[in-house]
């Protein structure tokens, strides 16, 4: 009995223990101390026993609310991958199931559903597995990892391999060992090549079936994964038990399970057990078949897998009839008989699992396989429309430098022609109309006046000695006093007539609709200007002589052109510097 003193002190005690570890606990933890120990309990996850990274998760887990998304995901896939090392492959599930309610990251949705194809397949629950795997499928394109892709595909193509579809299960095998290859992390690669084995084994291809077992036990043990060694070691074991290479199945089995022991894997162990049973009763070593049986059958039950449980239960069957165990073999055909009844039931769900996400994967290929093609389409389309722009915007360009380089042409000819054109109608030293232009224009107006019957008068004018100005003050001088003459002359005849040099200093005016007497005025203003000019340094002051001739009778301006020469002549014989008319 306690007194009530002593009553007192353990409670005391108790509150002293309490605060003595309430510190600590409200201190909590630091983030990176959190992180470290998930890590550490990921790594020992796969290179130890489960129950070590259990430990130091159960360490964890009054945290857990400290936990980022991504690391109580890591946690819950943890939990749940002990949960079914430890046997308890619903209870695994049931953390997944959970999981999958939070709001994932893409990366741990992936891998949550990864693992629960995994154990939804161990635990033959085929139907919750198809219904992953096809999810994850979808998701794991979108993630773009090759790691998780080919954890994924290795799935795919064990439960592919446990439904009968072989061809597809070695299409997954083999994607997933090239994607394991290509991701380059060991532990992906040990398990994508320990999966095809399996596969391999299933189809009865027993050459490649040895050679990616053995592959995967090389990766594995690298990778220090002594789970999945020991699940690739009693795989390969029980091929070269079907190869009748009883030695070497037999050491294999040795070390596969010694293994497998180790990391604490119950199905695992119980499904090598059940395979070395067949390599026991294959020699005739019955007492140690049924021993493994033995140890094999409550986990087998445990988790289900009837179609194991039946053939451990046949095989114990026939070992207790040989041995003349009549009850014990009726026992063991009963319960053969009824795993195997669990096992068909179980193949028919497998079976409509099966057959519905193959009905989901076809309609979702041929969805995504019209999505890459409109993309595809769409894509072209981009292409080509943006190439069509190059196109039309490099043509605009280079037809806006062609219109203008063609503008700057044209107009330089025009100019040039233009240019060319006054050069071939001016006369060069005095700008006014040369020989040619002259005569151009002054015919049409004469045959103009002649037809409607108005004047016309033709003015010839030559300068008087000039020779001599050329000889006294040289040509310079003479051609400056051509310019000057030349501008008197179009200041007084320019307005009312045609103005011409038609000679070296023979100038003439044709005047339409001028009287011989009008135009005589007319030549008598230009000789008075003359007169009063001084032209050059040299002050020369010039003459000229003048004929004018009206046109009467002519016949054409040929013929009046006679008139006036023929009156300028007369004017230079009189003695220059007059104008004399041919009609006076
Ligand atoms: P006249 O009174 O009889 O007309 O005598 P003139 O000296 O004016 O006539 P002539 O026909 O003997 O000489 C004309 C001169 O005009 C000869 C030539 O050297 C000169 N001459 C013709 N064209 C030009 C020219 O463009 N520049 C210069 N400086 N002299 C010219
Ligand atoms: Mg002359
Ligand atoms: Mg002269």
């Amino acid at each position: 009995m306690i007194g009530r003193s002593g009553m007192a002190g353990c409670i005391l005690a108790a509150v002293l223990a309490a605060m003595a570890w309430m510190p600590d606990a409200l201190a909590g933890i630091t983030p990176e101390e959190f992180e470290d120990r998930l890590a550490h309990a990921e790594h020992l996850n796969v290179t130890a026993p489960w129950q070590e990274s259990s430990a130091v998760m159960d360490e964890l887990e009054p945290y857990l609310d400290q936990a980022t998304g991504n690391q109580y995901a890591r946690f819950r896939l943890l939990e749940a991958r002990n949960r079914a090392l430890d046997g308890d492959l619903p209870q695994g599930l049931a953390i997944l199931e959970r999981l999958f309610d939070e709001p994932l990251d893409l990366e741990y949705r992936v891998r949550a559903l990864q693992r629960a194809v995994n154990l939804a397949t161990l635990a033959r629950r085929y139907e919750t597995a198809f219904a992953h795997l096809s999810q994850a499928l979808e998701l794991v394109q979108e993630l773009g990892s090759d790691f998780q892709s080919s954890m994924l595909h290795s799935n795919a193509a064990y439960i592919y391999a446990q439904v009968g579809e072989i061809e597809r299960a070695v299409d997954y095998g083999e994607l997933s060992t090239s994607q394991a290859d290509a991701d380059g992390d060991l532990r992906a690669r040990c398990i994508a090549y320990q999966r095809l084995g399996y596969v391999y084994k299933v189809k009865g291809a027993a050459e490649e079936s040895r050679d990616r077992y053995r592959r995967a036990l090389a990766l594995c043990q690298e990778s220090d994964d002594d789970l999945i060694a020991g699940v690739a070691g009693y795989g390969l074991a029980d091929l070269l038990r079907e190869q009748e290479e009883f030695e070497r199945s037999e050491a294999l089995f040795d070390e596969s399970m010694e293994r497998i022991e180790q990391t604490g894997y119950r199905s695992g162990m119980a499904e090598a057990r059940l395979y070395r049973a067949r390599l026991h009763k294959a020699r005739e070593e019955y007492g140690e078949a049924e021993a493994m049986l033995n140890l094999a059958l409550d986990q087998l039950e445990a988790n289900e897998v009837w179609e194991y449980l039946a053939e451990a239960h046949e095989m114990l069957a026939g070992i207790a009839r040989d041995r003349g165990q009549t009850d014990l073999a009726l026992e063991h055909f009963q319960a053969h008989s009824d795993a195997r009844e669990r096992f068909l039931d179980m193949d028919r769900s497998r079976h409509l699992a099966f057959l519905q996400v193959e009905f989901d994967t076809q309609s979702r290929d041929q969805e995504l396989a019209l999505l890459r093609e409109q993309a595809a389409v769409r894509s072209l389309e981009e292409e080509s429309s943006r190439q069509q722009a190059r196109f039309r915007y490099f043509g605009y360009i280079m037809a806006s430098i062609l219109v203008i380089v063609l503008g700057l042409l044209l107009r330089n000819a025009i100019k040039e022609r233009q240019h060319f054109r006054r050069l071939s109608r001016r006369d060069g030293l005095t700008k006014l109309n040369n020989h040619t232009r002259f005569f151009e224009l002054a015919v049409p107006a004469f045959e103009q006046a002649q037809r409607e019957g108005r004047s016309y008068t033709l003015v010839l004018g030559d300068i008087d000695h000039f020779k001599q100005v050329n000889d006294r003050h040289g040509h310079l001088a003479g051609d400056e006093v051509l310019r000057q003459v030349a501008s008197h002359l179009q200041a007084i005849f320019d307005r009312h007539g045609i103005l011409g040099r038609i000679g070296g200093e023979e100038f003439a005016v044709a005047l339409p609709d001028w009287t011989e007497e009008q135009a005589c005025e007319l030549v008598n203003q230009a000789r008075d200007r003359l007169k009063e000019s001084r032209i050059g340094k040299y002050q020369v002051v010039v003459s000229m002589s003048f004929g004018v001739a009206a046109a009467r009778e002519e016949t054409g301006l040929g013929e009046l052109r006679e008139q006036a020469d023929l009156a300028l002549y007369r004017a230079k014989n009189a003695g220059r510097n007059r104008v004399v008319m041919a009609h006076a």
